[in-house]
Formats: C-alpha cells, sequence, structure tokens
C-alpha cells in the first residue's frame, strides 16, 4: 500500500497530567487536505479497516493508519479487546475480587465463588470484549475476502 499516511495531531489543551490526562485527545486528517476525520480520546488506539480512506472533504484516497486483524501484532490485538481504558477497569475489578477474598471468612473462599466473583466484577470488561468481538470477525472476513480477490487476480494473469 502506498498511500500517504494521515496526519496524526496530539492535543492537550490543558496540559493535565495524572488523573485528569484523559482531557486530551488526537486527532488524525487527510494529509491532503488536512481535513479532520477522527478525533480519539487514548493514544494509539487501534483501528480495525483496510486503512484505505477516501477524504470526505478533497475525495483524495489516503491511509487511515487502519489494519485488519490479522495484519495486527499480537500487543495490537490485546490492545484492540484492553485499550486503557478497559484496563483501568480490568485493573479495578481484580483488585475488587483479591480484596473481597482477603476480607471473606476462610470457609466461603474456594475456586466457585472465586469464579462468581470474577463474573461479577469483570463483567464490564467481559461486555465490552462481546461487544468487540463482531468487529474483529468482520475484519478476519474483509481480509479473507480481500487476499481471495488478489490471488484470483494473479491466478489470472
Ligand atoms: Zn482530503
Amino acid at each position: 500500500m502506498d498511500l500517504p499516511p494521515a496526519i496524526r495531531e496530539d492535543h492537550n489543551p490543558l496540559a493535565f497530567e495524572g488523573p485528569l490526562a484523559f482531557l486530551r485527545w488526537t486527532t488524525y486528517s487527510c494529509p491532503h487536505c488536512q481535513g479532520v476525520f477522527r478525533r480519539d480520546f487514548w493514544p494509539y488506539n487501534v483501528r480495525l479497516g483496510s486503512g484505505e480512506r477516501m477524504s470526505k472533504k478533497c475525495g483524495k484516497v489516503f491511509d487511515d493508519g487502519s489494519r485488519e486483524w490479522p495484519d495486527l501484532a499480537a500487543s495490537r490485538k490485546l490492545r484492540y479487546f484492553l485499550p486503557p481504558g478497559i484496563q483501568a477497569l480490568t485493573g479495578a475489578g481484580l483488585f475488587c475480587v483479591i480484596f473481597t477474598l482477603i476480607i471473606a471468612p476462610r470457609d466461603v473462599v474456594n475456586f466457585q465463588t472465586g469464579s462468581i466473583l470474577v463474573a461479577v466484577f469483570l463483567s464490564p470488561v467481559l461486555v465490552w470484549c462481546l461487544l468487540r468481538l463482531p468487529f474483529v470477525l468482520r475484519s478476519v472476513h474483509r481480509f479473507k475476502d480481500e487476499h481471495g480477490v488478489h490471488q484470483r487476480i494473479s491466478g489470472g494473469i
């Protein structure tokens, strides 16, 4: 793919650090006309897609930085399922599980109660992962379709 990459710009207008660092965002704009096509609220957000995007403003094609699932490195796959906000939620959930197990009476602590606690405290994360799954499957399908087309083209020449 020989397309010009999108322009990535970080915005942190209040220069907040620490707990208020989420008040920052990243804009992505068309390299031809600088038209902004996306805003992300965490850095290096992983997007699924073919990477090719046509600017709505100028109609030229560029690389928007998205990649299909099979093209992503393992760390980016993990990041897709557990972006920073969800990582924090997972950490908080695990903390609640461990804390509850520590304060619970010894005789009720077993594998079953442990599993129930994980299900209760980590359910938002599980729901989030389930919501992400259809997008991954769609991306894998797109990837396979595209490769099928390429094979057919090269096979015909
Ligand atoms: Zn443009």
